[in-house]
């Protein structure tokens, strides 16, 4: 690469294949295809897992039993074994020395080890050091292969079994990949302003910092500088799209001020908080506005989520508009209808074809359970305007369903509707102007991931709930005596004439020997600790009609106990219902834990919320005590996430395909917000990036089509 050509671009480093460096030949080349490298790009961004700093390494002479350790040493004999007993087990040993002194690695059903730990190699062993009759030793400990490297800090590298590849072996072919570029040097399409406020080094030293640090100081320079540049271009690519979608949509203006609305605010008999206020605000200025509404509304549970939404169906319907309300599941589709038409009482819409000049507001439910006859009634109402609000699941997105004129769209409980079902229902508005699109979700997303998960969205918070709510005490039971306490909480409650749920894990014994199941845990419960009290039992396997039977005997006050499985997570709402028992709570996210602990505390009485559990795991103890320290959604959410890394979280929604290979939105939250802020900058100077050819090439590259499509839900 001669010097004088211009600076190295992404794209050509996209075009330049790993096996131009020396050293790759045809079986290097090949243990790097296993990890997708194929060209000097994908080389670059495979980035150290680790970095080992000489100065702090644990040496054998000095470990502590049970200690935590990671330990550098050089192969001095390996050894597998077969098992005796039942199949083909075997035990691999290998021993490890560093000169303080021997530690043996055990591996079970690994004889491949034998042949990978060859003597006199050098290792990085990371796992729980004990000792064993006098001996030092690690039991399936995580393993590196160093190779010979010097230095301080000794980058190490993800590594697969498969590979031959050292941790050395790449270190070295970034060193010389870096210097193969450096006379060209890289292109930096990020602008200088950008680079000058936050101090960034530059490209070359980025990447030099990244796999061959001088020190750690100028490692964390160097992940700055990368974190950031991964993090920009998926804003780039979120807002581009939002404001796409802005510029190019036509919507449809509504009238927020009117008579239909005040009149349902005065009919309230509490004041709004003053996050439901400001997020109302922030809905009709949407709504006012002649292009599309995208919003996310996240609000913890029982913070009033309804209220909002309502308001913002009243809005499309005061314009002679018709409003939909779509919630995940029938039992959530019939409580929401129920709680909307009380909430509205006899409110009527202007109707100049009648005497009086106006007709009951009417609202009506469409699910599959609905009767044929009804159901082609109201989809005949649809049609012609007759019903103003309907609410259901996604029987409203059928093909058969067609709307008079659909102005507001609100969706519930949004992560568990798919792309395809939002936008369909999207798509029942007027081909001239899409429906005001209202997303609500209760599983709090710290505000940085949602920047990123949701970054399409504008997004509003109830942050805020309701005054005069008795907060839910929550009690962690660990032990048979803490269990046998919790049963005689139950009957205590029953007794005062409240109610109480039972939530099990799964509902039977195939999945599992030591979940306890509904059916078990009910026959068990009506027998022995609840033999005097009326239990009723829900799971998914009761029919339709059953389950309606179940709710509305709990709802009346015939039953006290509801035994149940994650059935009743979201949507029941029963407020003289007091008491929420997790059985095998450690068996279940901290988000899924939250939205059950929902269920109660939504009335007049005191409430609490037992986790009967034993954690087979510190991650489950630690879900646990977070559910009993706090009952604010987005303090668990952070925890949520500390413990689960963003993996999970945008797993879910984006199935790991995305641009952050370095940076993470649990530790990189404050760069996601700086981010989207340059963004936001760039793209409204530029919308299409005209002036910044590098950032638009880079994210084309990077951030392929299927990528940003995932990336924007809605
Ligand atoms: P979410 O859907 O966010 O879980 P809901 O909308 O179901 O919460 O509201 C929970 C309860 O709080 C309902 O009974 C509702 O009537 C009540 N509520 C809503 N807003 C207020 C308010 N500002 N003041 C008092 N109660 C309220
Ligand atoms: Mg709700």
């Amino acid at each position: 690469m001669p010097a004088g050509d211009p600076a190295l671009t992404f794209r050509d480093l996209a075009e330049l294949p790993v096996n131009r460096l020396r050293g790759v030949g045809e079986k290097k080349a090949e243990g790097l295809a296993v990890h997708e490298i194929e060209t000097l790009l994908d080389l670059l961004q495979h980035y150290p897992r680790r970095y080992l700093d000489r100065t702090h390494q644990a040496h054998i002479g000095e470990l502590e039993p049970g200690e935590e350790v990671t330990v550098l040493g050089e192969v001095r004999s390996a050894r597998t074994q077969q098992l005796k007993g039942k199949g083909r087990r075997t035990l691999t040993n290998v021993i490890i020395g560093d000169g303080t002194g021997q530690l043996s690695l055990t591996f079970f059903n690994q004889p491949w080890r034998e042949r990978q730990l060859k003597p006199g190699m050098e290792l990085l062993v990371h796992g729980k050091a004990d000792t064993y009759r006098g001996a030092w030793q690690m039991v399936s400990p995580v393993v590196d292969l160093v190779g010979n490297q010097t230095g301080r800090i000794v980058p190490v590298y993800p590594q697969s079994e498969k590979t031959g590849l050292m941790t050395s072996d790449l270190a070295k072919f970034m060193e010389e990949a870096i210097a193969r570029c450096r006379p060209r040097g890289f292109a930096d399409p990020v602008p200088e302003a950008v680079l000058d406020r936050f101090d960034f080094v530059t490209r070359e030293a980025a990447f030099l910092g990244i796999h061959a640090p001088a020190s750690l100081t100028e490692k964390d320079a160097a992940r700055r500088r990368l974190v950031f540049d991964e993090l920009l271009r998926v804003q780039l690519e979120l807002v581009r799209r939002k404001r796409r979608i802005e510029r190019e949509t036509a919507g449809l203006a509504h009238s927020v001020n009117g008579e239909l609305v005040d009149r349902f605010h005065e009919r309230l008999s509490f004041s709004l908080t003053g996050a439901q206020q400001r997020a109302i605000d922030e809905i009709n200025h949407d709504l006012a506005l002649p292009r599309p509404m995208h919003r996310l509304l996240q609000g913890d549970v029982g913070s009033g989520k309804t209220l909002v939404a309502v308001n913002a169906l009243l809005i499309a319907v005061q314009g002679g508009y018709q409003g939909a309300l779509m919630v995940p599941t029938e039992v959530l589709a019939e409580q929401h209808h129920l709680g909307v038409t009380a909430m509205l009482g006899d409110l009527s819409v202007p109707d100049q074809t009648t005497l009086m000049g106006d007709r009951p507001l009417r609202v009506e439910l469409l699910t599959n359970r609905v009767g044929n006859a009804d159901r082609r009634k109201i989809l005949a109402e649809l049609v012609t305007g007759k019903v103003d609000i309907v609410i259901g699941t996604h029987a409203l997105i059928q093909d058969k369903v067609e709307y008079a004129s659909l102005g507001v769209v609100v969706i519930d409980e949004q992560h568990r509707f798919g792309v395809e079902q939002r936008a369909a229902l999207r798509d029942k508005g007027d081909d001239s102007a899409a429906p005001d699109v209202l997303v609500m979700t209760a599983t709090p997303i710290p505000r940085t991931a949602a920047m990123t998960v949701y970054g399409d969205l504008d997004v509003s918070v109830l942050d805020e709930l309701p005054p005069g709510r008795i907060p839910i005490e929550t009690i962690w039971a660990r032990t048979d005596e803490d269990e046998e306490t919790v049963w005689d909480v139950v009957r205590r409650e029953v007794a005062d004439g409240r109610q109480a749920y039972v939530v099990c894990p799964l509902i039977d014994e195939s999945e599992a020997i030591d979940v306890r199941s509904a059916e078990d845990t009910y026959g068990a419960l009506q027998t022995l600790e609840l033999s005097d009290l009326r239990l009723g039992l829900l799971h998914g396997r009761v029919t339709a009609a059953e389950k309606e039977a179940t709710m509305n005997s709990f709802r009346v006050g015939q039953i006290d106990v509801l035994v149940a499985t994650t059935v009743i997570e979201v949507g029941v709402d029963v407020p003289n219902a007091t008491v929420m028992v997790v059985l095998d709570a450690d068996r279940f996210g901290i988000a899924q834990l939250h939205q059950l602990r929902g269920r109660v505390g939504r009335g007049v009485h005191a409430s609490s919320c037992y986790l009967v559990g034993e954690p087979a795991t510190s991650d489950g103890e630690a879900r646990l005590e977070a559910l009993v320290a706090t009952t604010d959604g987005f303090e668990l959410a952070e925890v949520d996430l500390d413990l689960r890394g963003e993996g999970t979280i945008m797993g879910e929604r984006q199935k790991g395909r995305n641009d952050l290979k370095l940076a993470s939105l649990r530790r990189d939250k404050e760069w996601v917000a700086k981010a989207r802020e340059v963004a936001i900058k760039i793209i409204d100077a530029d919308p299409e990036l005209e002036s910044h050819p590098g950032l638009a090439e880079e994210i084309e590259l990077v951030l392929g089509d299927a990528d940003a499509d995932f990336l924007m839900k809605d």
